[in-house]
């Protein structure tokens, strides 16, 4: 990376720093752009993957309802696109570790990510709404209730597993196209949304909804909104700050600058 902080960044991440102490509850909404940082290749945009090959099919949810077992055969024997592979190497990069460093400090109460690698998770990260769901959990489609992979039996003689719980179908907990948002997890990020006085954006190009939605609820409840960003993006124009560079920079920096004025 040869981004390195101007002068005029430098002041940018000061006033922030200062916006964020002056705030009482902090909520991070992120996007792909803190996943690329990890090595992750984004799904829309530039070299991103549907750009590549094309979205997948919107009737993908249905066509799991229709017929559950097929579903399941061609998720345990389909060939994993190369790029998939990142998914499985990447890690936290320092833009997640300083996250973590918010959230322990008690500044940032939640994050809702849209990105599905787990990647806060792995870094140490708490509080944590996954708003398209996690690649490493399965999740049933009835009672929400969310499995580690290990935890059911999914063999090509044994599919589609049972929940458990409830009886109900088991799938990835990734959300698929045409299939709604998880009630649990939608809730969540409402309510952080209508509880947050500060919301930063992270890495989001905000053009997917509804986590486009959030910046703008939150600003309309009076919240600050302040973006970070390689760059500009569709809610540039509500932030009351942006700070053009990649999170991995800005954020461990932004961090150091909160420690100095909350001298911890
Ligand atoms: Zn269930």
């Amino acid at each position: 990376m040869d981004f390195s902080l101007s002068e005029q960044i430098e002041h940018i991440i000061d006033q922030t720093a200062e916006l964020i102490c002056e705030s009482q509850y902090v909520v991070a909404l992120v996007g792909a752009g803190m996943s690329v940082e990890s090595g992750i290749s984004p799904f829309r945009g530039k070299g991103g993957l549907w750009t590549k090959y094309g979205e997948p099919d919107n009737r993908g949810y249905e066509q799991l309802l229709q017929d559950p077992k097929q579903w399941w055969v061609n998720r345990l024997t389909e060939q994993p696109r190369p790029e998939a592979a990142a998914f499985e190497t990447a890690t936290p990069n320092p833009g997640h570790y300083a996250l973590v460093e918010m959230e322990k400090m008690g500044i940032l109460k939640h994050i809702i990510t849209q990105n599905v690698d787990n990647l806060h998770k792995a870094a140490g990260h708490t509080n944590v709404a996954e708003i398209h769901g996690n690649r490493t959990l399965l999740r049933c489609i009835d009672c929400n209730m969310r499995f580690e992979k290990n935890e059911i039996d999914a063999d090509l003689e044994n599919v589609p597993p049972h929940c458990p719980e409830c009886s109900g179908i088991v799938k990835g907990d990734t959300v698929m196209f045409g299939e709604p948002i998880p009630t649990d997890v939608m809730h969540v990020c409402q309510q952080e949304t209508l509880k947050a006085d500060c919301m930063l954006l992270l890495g989001t190009s905000a053009v997917v909804y509804p986590a486009a939605a959030f910046p703008s609820l939150a600003k309309q409840n009076g919240a600050q909104i302040l973006e970070i960003n390689t760059e500009g993006s569709a809610l540039s124009e509500i932030c009351d700050l942006t700070i053009n560079g990649p999170t991995g920079e800005v954020l461990p920096t932004l961090v150091q600058r909160i420690r100095e004025i909350k001298e911890i």
